[in-house]
């Protein structure tokens, strides 16, 4: 017997676009975003690279020398290093001090968790990152201890306040263009993030007040619907109502400003994507034979008005004010 046809709850990405007449391809290449690998000191719930401390998946001295290689040829102005913790990856000092040799003005982002800062073995974090002028983008879900520790896990939060205060004490997130702390925020759950600059205030106000601590800008990004938080929404049963709520919200006006335009995302063992979200969802970029890219065998020069791999997660960076690594983007 035939079942019967299910009318999808949303339209897809793609033809939102089309009814819009707006074709998605990839602009100038500006931005190198690396991920080192899956290996994290903690387990957080909205993850959406499923990382955590038992992960294997880490990249080795070979593919970071590669790496190293082709950002000696094309030097993108940016490299932005994501995991996981990055600062995990055993590689992780050598290809910092190698980027700062090879282009000294390069912009290095290390995407912090914060309670790395205060792990047994990695002591020497904060005052390397601020040795090597490198600009720190910090995960802060929240300015409450039961929010951040419901996400992230128990006593989450005090070690990232501790954290914080170091890094405020080494000069970050003081106003010096030299050493910035930007913090993340994301939703605990199935909902929009309210709208950034309030939100900003919000935290400088809350942290100063309760713990004297500083810092430059709020990030405020989306979950998407990617991997733990996928899984999340599923065991909570609201995935379909979650998915409904971002394609609701899709704003035309986000779409020029989305990071796949700008960056070539990488996996721990060399491969390209869009973004990281691609990169979980295993969306790996191809030449015009079909064939699977890997880093060094891209010519970032001619990647403008080449396709980008769309899907419906894609709505999670084009619902409301817009999502990106940088925050929102209307
Ligand atoms: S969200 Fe960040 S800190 Fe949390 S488990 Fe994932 S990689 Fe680790
Ligand atoms: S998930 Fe976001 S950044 Fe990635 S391809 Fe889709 S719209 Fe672009």
């Amino acid at each position: 017997m035939l079942s019967p046809t299910v009318a999808p709850l949303i339209p897809s990405f793609a033809s939102t676009l089309a009814k819009h007449e707006v074709k998605l391809v990839r602009g100038e290449t500006k931005v190198l975003q690396l991920n080192l690998g899956k290996l994290c000191n903690i387990t957080c719930t909205h993850c959406h690279v499923n990382a955590g401390p038992g992960r294997k998946e880490i990249i080795t001295r070979e593919t970071v020398d590669q790496v190293l290689d082709w950002f000696d040829q094309h030097r993108p102005g940016t490299i932005d290093l994501t995991g996981g913790a990055p600062e995990m990856a055993p590689d992780f000092r050598h290809l910092v001090k190698r980027v700062r040799e090879i282009a000294p003005e390069t912009r290095i982002l290390d995407r912090c968790n914060l309670v790395i800062l205060n792990e047994p073995g990695f002591e020497w974090v904060g005052e390397f990152l601020r040795d090597q002028r490198v600009e720190i983008v910090a995960s802060m879900p929240c300015y409450s201890a039961e929010n951040v520790n419901a996400q992230r896990g128990d006593g989450v939060f005090d070690r990232s306040i501790a954290g914080l205060q170091e890094l405020n004490g080494l000069g970050f997130g003081k106003g010096d263009p030299s050493y910035p702390l930007n913090l993340v925020y994301n939703p605990g759950g199935a909902w929009l993030p309210p709208e950034q600059s309030g939100l900003q205030a919000d935290y400088k106000r809350e942290l100063k007040q309760h713990f004297d601590i500083t810092f430059d800008q709020l990030y405020a990004l989306t979950n998407l619907p990617v991997s733990r938080f996928a899984s999340f929404l599923r065991r909570e049963e609201s995935y379909d109502t979650y998915m409904e709520l971002l394609a609701n919200a899709f704003n035309l006006g986000t779409v020029e400003g989305l990071m796949c335009r700008d960056t070539l995302s990488v996996s721990w063992k060399g491969e390209v994507y869009d973004c990281d979200f691609n990169q979980m969802l295993q969306l790996q970029l191809k030449d015009d034979a079909g064939a699977k890219l890997d880093l060094w065998d891209v010519d970032p020069t001619k990647m403008a008005g080449r396709p980008i791999a769309l899907g419906n997660h894609c709505y999670g960076c084009t619902a409301g004010a817009g999502s990106s690594c940088g925050g929102t983007l209307v």
